[in-house]
C-alpha cells in the first residue's frame, strides 16, 4: 500500500470518534496501513496537536476492537496526527492546510497521495470540494482520493446536483461512497456465496426460488436524530440506500473468477432491471408506516408523534414495506420484498430465501405436508448462514423441518468501516456505491418519494415492538407468502 496523508474533515465528530479513528487505528494494529501516513484531523473546536491526539486515544479507549494497550503502538500511531483548526468555508483556510500538507509529506518523505474523508453535513460537500480544488490540494503529483458519508442527496435532482458539483473535482473513480451495509462481512460475502458454491449457484434462479425477504428492523426509536430523520423517513435513510445495495448483491450472478468491476456491472445491471413503480401505482407496491406507542423489550415506548423534536402531524415513515420485481430473465416470477423500520420487535438485518414447494404441486404428492427449504442469511447482530430442510420423524411419520448453521463472524473480525477505509486506500472500489447505482437507486425511489409527498397512500399506523402493520403482511398475502423468520 503507498505511503498517504489521511485528511479528516469532521474529525471532531461523532462518525470520527465511534468509527474512522478507531478503523484506522485497527488497521495499524493489523498491519494493513502503509509504512509511511500521516493523519491530518480538521475542525473549529480549538484542539492543539497533543490535545487532539489525547482525544483519539480516548476515541480508541471506548470504541476500538483492538484494545489500545500496547504504548509503544499507540504512541507510533497517534505520532501520525496533526489538528489543523479550519471552518469549511474558510477559503484562506485551505491555504493553511495545504502548508501543513505539504510540510507533513516532506518531514515524512512520502508522495503526494492524498485521501479527502468528508465526514461532514451533506451541505459542505460542495464547498470542500471547491475549495480544494481552488487551493490547490487536489492537484498532487500522485493520487487524490474522495470518501464520502451518506446521505447523498435528498432526491433525484440533489443527488445529480451534488454529483455533477463534485465531479468538477474529483473523477468518478476517484470517489469513494460509504454505504457501510456494503461494508458488511456477509454482505461482502454474497458474491462469494453465490458464485463460488456451485450448488447455491444452481438453484439462484426463479425455477428454484419462490421469493427473496430482506428485511432490516431496528428496536430503537429516532434517538438524538429526530429533526434529521423527520426530514427523511426510512425510505430515503434506508431503502434509496442500504436496502437497495444490499438487493442488487443478492440478485447478482456472476460467474465464479470475476473481477471487481464485474461486481460492480453486475450491480448497475440489476439496478438498471428494477422494474419502476409509478406515482400511481406506488399504493399497490408499497406499504408506509409510522409507529404508535407500545411495548418494545418489555419496556412501554411513546410513539413518532410524541419523540421531542418530531413536527407535529408528521407524515414521515419510520417502516416501509416495498415489493420488488427484478426484471431479467433468472428472476421473472420471483417477487423481492424488502421491509425496515424503526421501533420493531427485533434488532435484524437478513435475507430469506424461500424456495419452491415443488411437493405441494406434484400430482403423485404423499409428503405434502413438508415446508419449504429456506436459506437464512444473517447479517446483524449475528453472522450466519441457516439452511432449513425436511426431515422425516421416525416417530410420528411426518415431515417436520431441520436446520443447519454456518457461523461466519468471530468477535474480534474487523468492523464495516475497516474493511471499506482499507479497501479505499487500496484504491479498491468493488464495495462502494458507484455514481450509476446511486443514480439508477434514485430514479427508482424517485415516484414513491412524490406518492408519499401527496399522501396518494396511506400512511398505516403500527405499535411499537411489532412487525409492522398487517398491510406489511397483506403485501406477501398477495402472492401467498408470508414474511419469514420473524420471532
Ligand atoms: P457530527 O455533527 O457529530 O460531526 C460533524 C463534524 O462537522 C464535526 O466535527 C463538526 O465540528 C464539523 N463541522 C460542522 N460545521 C462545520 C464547519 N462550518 N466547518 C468545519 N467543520 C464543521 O456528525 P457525524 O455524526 O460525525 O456525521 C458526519 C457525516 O457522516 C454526516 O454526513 C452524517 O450524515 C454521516 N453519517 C454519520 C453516521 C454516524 O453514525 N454518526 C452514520 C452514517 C452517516
Amino acid at each position: 500500500m503507498e505511503a498517504m496523508t489521511f485528511v479528516l474533515f469532521g474529525s471532531t465528530g461523532d462518525l470520527a470518534k465511534r468509527k474512522i479513528f478507531p478503523a484506522l487505528y485497527n488497521l495499524y494494529v493489523d498491519r494493513k496501513m502503509p509504512e509511511a501516513f500521516s493523519i491530518i484531523g480538521l475542525g473549529r473546536k480549538s484542539f492543539n496537536d497533543a490535545t487532539f491526539q489525547t482525544y483519539v486515544e480516548q476515541s480508541l479507549q471506548e470504541f476500538s476492537r483492538n484494545t489500545p494497550n500496547d504504548r509503544k503502538t499507540v504512541d507510533a500511531f497517534l505520532r501520525s496526527i496533526r489538528y489543523h483548526i479550519l471552518n469549511v468555508d474558510d477559503t484562506a483556510g485551505y491555504q493553511e492546510l495545504l502548508k501543513l500538507v505539504e510540510q507533513r509529506e516532506s518531514e515524512l518523505n512520502i508522495p503526494q497521495n492524498r485521501m479527502f474523508y468528508m465526514s461532514v453535513a451533506p451541505e459542505f460537500f460542495g464547498v470542500i470540494a471547491d475549495n480544494i480544488n481552488a487551493s490547490g490540494l487536489g492537484n498532487t503529483s500522485g493520487w487524490k482520493r474522495l470518501i464520502i458519508e451518506k446521505p447523498f442527496g435528498h432526491d433525484l435532482e440533489s443527488a445529480r446536483q451534488l454529483n455533477q458539483h463534485l465531479s468538477k473535482t474529483f473523477a468518478e473513480e476517484e470517489v469513494f461512497r460509504i454505504d457501510h451495509y456494503l461494508g458488511k462481512p456477509m454482505v461482502q460475502n454474497m458474491e462469494s456465496f453465490t458464485s463460488a458454491n456451485p450448488v447455491i449457484q444452481s438453484l439462484w434462479n426463479n425455477r428454484h426460488i419462490a421469493n427473496v425477504q430482506i428485511t432490516a428492523s431496528e428496536v430503537v426509536g429516532v434517538e438524538e436524530r429526530a429533526g434529521y430523520y423527520d426530514h427523511t423517513g426510512a425510505i430515503r435513510d434506508m431503502v434509496q440506500n442500504h436496502m437497495l445495495q444490499v438487493l442488487m448483491m443478492t440478485a447478482m450472478t456472476l460467474p465464479g473468477g470475476h473481477t471487481a468491476d464485474d461486481v460492480r456491472s453486475h450491480k448497475k445491471y440489476i439496478a438498471k432491471a428494477l422494474r419502476p413503480i409509478s406515482k400511481e401505482d406506488a399504493h399497490k407496491h408499497i406499504v408506509r408506516a409510522q409507529y404508535v406507542n407500545g411495548v418494545v423489550s418489555g419496556r412501554e415506548v411513546q410513539g413518532y408523534q410524541d419523540e421531542p423534536g418530531i413536527e407535529l402531524g408528521s407524515n414521515t415513515d419510520t417502516f416501509v414495506a416495498a415489493r420488488v420485481w427484478v426484471d431479467d430473465f433468472s428472476w421473472e416470477g420471483v417477487p423481492f420484498y424488502i421491509r425496515t423500520g424503526k421501533r420493531m420487535k427485533e434488532k435484524s438485518t437478513r435475507i430469506v430465501i424461500e424456495f419452491k414447494n415443488t411437493m405441494q404441486n406434484s400430482e403423485i404428492c404423499v409428503d405434502c405436508d413438508g415446508q419449504p427449504n429456506m436459506l437464512t442469511i444473517s447479517i446483524n447482530p449475528e453472522e450466519k448462514i441457516t439452511l432449513q430442510l425436511n426431515r422425516r420423524n421416525v416417530k410420528t411419520g411426518l415431515l417436520e423441518p431441520m436446520t443447519s448453521e454456518f457461523v461466519m463472524g468471530t468477535d474480534n473480525d474487523p468492523e464495516a468501516y475497516e474493511l471499506l477505509i482499507g479497501d479505499a486506500l487500496n484504491g479498491d472500489g468493488t464495495f462502494f456505491a458507484h455514481w450509476d447505482e446511486v443514480e439508477l437507486s434514485w430514479q427508482w425511489v424517485q415516484p414513491i418519494l412524490e406518492a408519499f409527498a401527496d399522501n396518494s397512500l396511506p400512511l398505516h399506523d403500527y405499535a411499537a415492538g411489532t412487525y409492522g402493520p398487517e398491510a406489511s403482511d397483506a403485501l406477501l398475502a398477495e402472492q401467498g407468502f408470508r414474511w419469514l423468520g420473524d420471532q
